[in-house]
C-alpha cells in the first residue's frame, strides 16, 4: 500500500519545528526548511543545500512540496503577461503580470472556475471547481515577482486579485497567502501594495474589516441600482446594495480606508443619467473613487461598450461632484489576458 504523502507547505513554521523535535532534530532545522519553502520557494528537496543529505531524503520520504508550474506563458504587444499556471492535480489557473512605467502589477486568482456568475464575466463560464491553497495563491506571485526581473529588470511592486474566481469566497486561505506575501519570512511586500478585488459579499467585507486587514478594498459595482446590478450580477438578489452600503460603511468605520469601485458602462444597460445619478449618490455613503474599466467582449457578444458620450457624462457627473474617476484602458487584450477575459482558453 503507498501512504499518500503529506504537503509540506501545508505545515506552519511551528509544526515543522515540531515535525524535527519528533525526528530527534533541532527545531532549528524547521527554519530553515521553512526558509527555502517559502522565501526561496523551490521546488525540490535537494535544492535545499544547507541540509544533510539524509534529512533531504528523511522528508522526501513523508512530503512533497506541492508546485505550480507555468505551463504556457503568452506575452502581449503591450508588455502584459499571462500565464496559465498548471496545479498539482492538473488544473489550470491563469495570472497577469501588468507592466506600466513605474510599476509591475500581478494580477491572480483565488479559485479555479467562479462560483458567482457575472453575466458579463468569461470566468463565469468556467463554474467554480475548487479553492485554491495559499501555497498556489502564493506561487503565482513568485512566477510573477520572476518574469518581472527578467522581462522589466525590476521586482514585482503591486498585487491585485482580480484573476479567476472570488477571492471572499475563500476567505482563510486568500488571507494565508497575503500573510506570507507579506511577511519578511516570505517576499516581505508592504500590504499597501495588494489590492483585494470582490464582487461584494456584505458578510466577509465586515469580516475583514474585523480582522483588521491592511490591504486595499475594490469592489465591482457595475451598477448601483439593484435592478439592474440584479441583471448583470445575479448574486446582487441574495446580498443587495442596502446590504453592501452597510457593509462599507462598517469596514470604513473600522479601517479608515477609501474604497474603490471597479465599474464598466454598457450600451442600453447602465448609461443612462439615473445611472450616473444612483452612483454618484453610493459614492457619498463612503470615502470612495471610481475605476471605470473599459469592457473587454467575452465571446457571445451580449454586451456593449457604452458611448464615448455615456463615459464622459459618467467622467464630467463624478468629478462635478468632487468624486475621484481614473479611467483604466485595457491590457493585455490581444491575448485575452484583460479584465474578465479569463477563462483557459489555451
Ligand atoms: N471576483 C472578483 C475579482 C475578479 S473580476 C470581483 O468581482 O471583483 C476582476 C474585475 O474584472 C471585476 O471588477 C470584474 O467586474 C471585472 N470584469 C469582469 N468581466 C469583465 C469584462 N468582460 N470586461 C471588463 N471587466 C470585467
Amino acid at each position: 500500500m503507498t501512504v499518500k504523502k503529506k504537503d509540506i507547505r501545508a505545515l506552519t513554521k511551528e509544526q515543522l519545528r515540531d515535525f524535527f523535535v519528533s525526528q530527534g532534530d533541532k527545531a532549528f532545522r524547521g527554519n530553515q526548511v521553512y526558509e527555502w519553502l517559502w522565501q526561496k520557494a523551490v521546488h525540490t528537496f535537494d535544492d535545499m543545500t544547507n541540509v544533510s543529505k539524509q534529512t533531504r531524503q528523511m522528508l522526501e520520504d513523508n512530503f512533497v512540496i506541492n508546485h505550480i508550474e507555468v505551463d504556457n506563458m503568452q506575452r502581449s504587444n503591450d508588455g502584459t503577461v499571462k500565464n496559465a499556471v498548471r496545479l498539482h492535480d492538473g488544473l489550470i489557473v491563469e495570472s497577469v503580470l501588468i507592466p506600466t512605467e513605474t510599476r509591475t502589477t500581478a494580477c491572480v486568482s483565488s479559485q479555479v472556475g467562479c462560483s458567482l456568475d457575472c453575466k458579463f464575466c468569461a470566468t463565469a463560464r468556467l463554474k467554480r471547481m475548487r479553492n485554491l491553497n495559499p501555497d498556489e495563491i502564493y506561487d503565482q506571485v513568485v512566477a510573477i515577482d520572476k518574469e518581472s526581473r527578467l522581462y522589466h529588470n525590476r521586482p514585482l511592486s503591486n498585487i491585485v486579485f482580480m484573476g479567476m474566481g472570488e477571492p471572499l469566497m475563500n476567505y482563510n486561505n486568500v488571507i494565508k497567502a497575503i500573510d506570507k506575501i507579506t511577511s519578511p519570512e516570505g517576499l516581505g511586500m508592504s500590504p499597501k501594495r495588494i489590492t483585494l478585488s470582490t464582487s461584494g459579499i456584505p458578510k466577509m467585507i465586515k469580516k475583514m474589516a474585523d480582522d483588521e486587514v491592511k490591504f486595499n478594498l475594490a469592489v465591482s459595482l457595475h451598477s448601483a441600482i439593484d435592478d439592474v446590478r440584479t441583471s448583470i450580477m445575479p448574486f446582487n438578489e441574495t446580498f443587495p446594495l442596502a446590504d453592501l452600503k452597510e457593509s462599507l460603511e462598517y469596514w470604513y468605520a473600522k479601517t479608515k480606508r477609501k474604497i474603490s469601485y471597479e465599474y464598466v458602462v454598457w450600451k442600453g444597460v447602465n448609461d443612462t443619467k439615473k445611472d450616473i445619478d444612483a452612483l454618484v449618490k453610493f459614492c457619498k455613503y463612503v470615502p470612495s473613487k471610481v475605476n471605470i474599466i473599459e469592457y473587454n467582449p467575452i465571446d457571445d457578444g451580449d454586451y456593449q461598450q457604452a458611448s464615448s458620450e455615456a463615459l464622459d457624462n459618467y467622467i464630467n457627473t463624478l468629478e462635478k461632484h468632487k468624486i475621484v474617476v481614473n479611467v483604466r484602458r485595457s491590457r493585455g487584450k490581444d491575448i485575452d489576458a484583460a479584465c474578465g477575459q479569463l477563462a483557459n482558453k489555451s
